[in-house]
């Protein structure tokens, strides 16, 4: 069995919270496929494809995360990838009920498949990306909140460049 996971989200966008958390299962598994879900139903802040050329030049370094993209049940995804973990991230208990339904859930659907949480560190434990979203529209400073080639594409993007 490979030692392969694959974080699912909607990185809209990716945050210091979901890097930390990156860096962390880096230490733990071979490859990390960071899988960007498709929501045909909500309107995004970044495209697809914008998300995947932000998060590529991000990881363009590291050889162990790849990037890619899914629509549908991330269990179907899993069985694509011939992959058995899932890794999601913990902030604070509120995450807790939603995640544990979704892991069990997803392992009703197919046994073999175990989510992995890892916890943020403490000073990204309040970040979300609909957060970050909403201080940049409003002039906010999100410097501290995401990587540098995210802050500069959003403020490209809020400037209609
Ligand atoms: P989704 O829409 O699937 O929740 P997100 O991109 O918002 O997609 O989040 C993907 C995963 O990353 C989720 O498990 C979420 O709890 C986790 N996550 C989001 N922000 C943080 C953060 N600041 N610290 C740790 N984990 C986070």
């Amino acid at each position: 069995m490979n030692n392969f996971a694959i974080y699912p989200g909607s990185f809209d966008p990716i945050t210091c919270g979901h890097m930390d958390v990156i860096e962390r299962a880096g230490r733990i598994f071979d490859k990390i496929y960071l899988a960007i879900f498709i929501n045909l139903k909500k309107v995004p802040f970044f495209s697809i494809n914008e998300r995947i050329t932000l998060m590529k030049s991000i990881f363009k370094m590291n050889p162990k995360v790849h990037v890619t993209q899914f629509s549908g049940l991330v269990v179907d995804f899993s069985k694509q990838m011939e992959v058995s973990t899932i890794i999601r991230g913990l902030r604070a208990v509120s995450d807790f009920d939603y995640e544990f339904q979704l892991a069990l859930t997803n392992r009703k659907l197919r046994k073999q498949l175990d989510t992995v949480f890892f916890m943020t560190d403490q000073k990204y434990s309040y970040l979300s990306s609909s957060l970050v979203r909403e201080v940049a529209c409003l002039g906010g400073d999100i410097g501290e909140f995401v990587p540098f080639v995210v802050e500069e594409a959003i403020r490209r993007k809020l400037n209609n460049e």
